[in-house]
């Protein structure tokens, strides 16, 4: 169960503190609970509300790495694709993925055998111990391509099929972690904002100041390390006290969720303006992904944009602006220009690079390897702290709250109230029942959720009203323009 207890957060010496509650953050708290660590962990917004909530929940596996010859990130990504799909059964499952061929280079259907070949040997220690092994890639033919893209009418070349995982519920997938380690003691709180790190007169790191976003109220969280897992924010703790950040700029993300399938089963990839973009199926509708763009960029311009890009990249799907039902817009960190995201999350031991002991940042590229990132820090906050070696185990061990919130509404609300910390009306319906993860829920659902929160926290009319302009406000930024 997940409570908000400033108090023992602001009371107790924690041997780690973690800033922000993303899928790093969780996946840090759980690393560092699970081996008998003490940990704090401070989300200003709402869990899962970043960059995690607008992932196009594609768990990759390494074929991507493979063509930057990365093999080391094709191994990670394998590795970590197998330890989601057998840590969260109920939530990470396997997913086709289909890419059409095109022209006799990198992408013709010749050299995408060898790609899928070279990957799955490279790879075959992260296909083991799956409770389900993933089929075997293969190359399609024209005739096996069409029966998979309905509406397609041509695909001469052919095509590769391959196996990777996708997450059904991200944000239920962060409070699995969270609820896996408040369960080993951690404390956890939303709605607090790490405001500047505490250091003593030698620099070294002591913890956070933060602040109850709720009453104002200031907090002093002291701890050994503080892993700053603050996703895009990553910068802005480092910034005051001159620490050197990696020389990243940010590029702005955005997925379009259609409201209608364009494929059957398998997720499509199709090349336009030398990238692939993947329509992937989910829950009976699609998220096409990901187009990019300047940070400066409004969501609605971009995501204008990038559906010109998804009809030149799927022209036999017929996507028109009324299709898009939702728009995923997240902040990622890119090598100089926005059209070149980090393929790879990047550590940052800040004792070894600036001279600053007890700081570690991640610097966050990827939804599918935050388990691994959390493990190589939680590495090294039990270096820092002398402690004997615990091995990990959380690539194996069951999060027993991945899953997501079936039943009666009413009683997912309360659920979500008294044991996940929800506190607003856009925290049920984005980030604790997926009602409203598909686009926007019906005025009825809505309105129903409203009236449990209202009873739960006793709001009156005026901030029922103002609980629903807030979440109506949200869809209304992510629009196409
Ligand atoms: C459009 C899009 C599509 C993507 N698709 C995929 C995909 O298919 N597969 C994949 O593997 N990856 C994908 N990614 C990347 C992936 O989503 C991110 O790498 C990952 O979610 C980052 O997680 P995080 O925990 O580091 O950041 P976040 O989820 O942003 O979490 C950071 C949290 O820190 C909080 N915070 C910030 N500052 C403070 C502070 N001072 N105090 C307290 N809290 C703070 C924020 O409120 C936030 O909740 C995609 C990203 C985008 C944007």
């Amino acid at each position: 169960m997940l409570r908000r207890d400033l108090d023992l957060l602001g009371r107790r010496a924690h041997d780690v503190v973690v800033v922000g509650g993303g899928i790093h953050g969780a996946a840090v708290a759980w690393e560092a609970a699970a081996r008998g660590l003490s940990v704090g962990l401070v989300e200003a917004g709402d869990f899962g509300g970043g960059a995690s909530w607008n992932s196009l929940k594609t768990i990759h596996g390494g074929l991507r790495h493979l063509q930057r010859l990365d093999i080391a990130g094709l191994r990670e990504s394998a590795r970590e694709r197998r330890a989601l799909l057998t840590i969260a059964p109920g939530l990470v499952r396997p997913l086709g993925m289909l890419a059409l061929a095109s022209g006799r280079g990198r992408t013709g259907r010749r050299a995408l055998g060898i790609a899928l070949a070279a990957t799955e040997l490279l790879s075959r220690d992260g296909a083991r111990g799956v409770a389900t092994p993933l089929p075997r890639g293969r190359t399609l033919a024209e005739a096996e391509v069409l029966a998979e893209v309905p509406g397609l009418l041509a695909a001469p070349e052919g095509g590769a099929l391959w196996w990777d995982a996708q997450v059904e519920s991200s944000e239920r997938l962060v409070l699995g972690f969270l609820h896996a380690a408040a369960d080993a003691g951690a404390v956890v709180a939303n709605r607090v904002e790490a405001t500047e790190l505490l250091r003593d007169h030698e620099g070294v790191v002591q913890g956070v100041v933060a602040r109850d976003v709720l009453t104002g109220a200031r907090l002093e969280l002291r701890a050994a390390v503080v892993v700053n897992a603050a996703g895009p924010a990553f910068a802005r703790l480092l910034g005051p006290p001159g620490l050197r950040t990696p020389k990243l700029c940010a590029a702005r993300a955005v997925n379009l969720v259609l409201r209608r399938p364009i494929t059957r089963e398998v997720a499509i990839g199709a090349r336009t303006g030398g990238r692939f973009l993947f329509a992937v199926p989910w829950r009976g509708r699609t998220i096409v992904g990901t187009g990019y763009g300047p940070e400066t960029t409004a969501a609605p311009e971009l995501a204008a944009a990038f559906l010109a890009d998804a009809r030149r990249a799927f022209p036999w799907a017929g996507i028109e602006k009324d299709d898009v039902a939702l728009v995923h817009d997240g902040l990622v960190p890119a090598r100089g220009a926005p059209d070149r995201p980090l393929t790879r999350s990047r550590l940052v031991d800040h004792d070894a690079e600036d001279n600053v002991p007890g700081l570690l940042t991640i610097v966050a590229a990827k939804f599918t390897t935050a388990r691994a990132i959390a493990e190589q820090a939680v590495d090294l906050v039990a270096e820092r702290l002398e402690r004997p070696p615990v091995p990990s185990r959380t690539a194996t061990t069951p999060l027993p709250e991945a899953r997501l919130l079936d039943g009666p509404l009413r009683e997912g609300v309360r659920f979500a109230v008294q044991k996940e910390m929800a506190l607003s009306l856009e925290d049920v319906v984005l980030r604790r029942l997926d009602l409203g993860t598909a686009g926007e829920p019906s005025g009825e659902d809505v309105g129903a959720v409203a009236s449990v929160l209202a009873h739960e926290f006793g709001w009156d009319l005026a901030r029922i009203g103002a609980e629903q302009a807030a979440l109506a406000a949200f869809y209304a930024a992510r629009r196409v323009a």
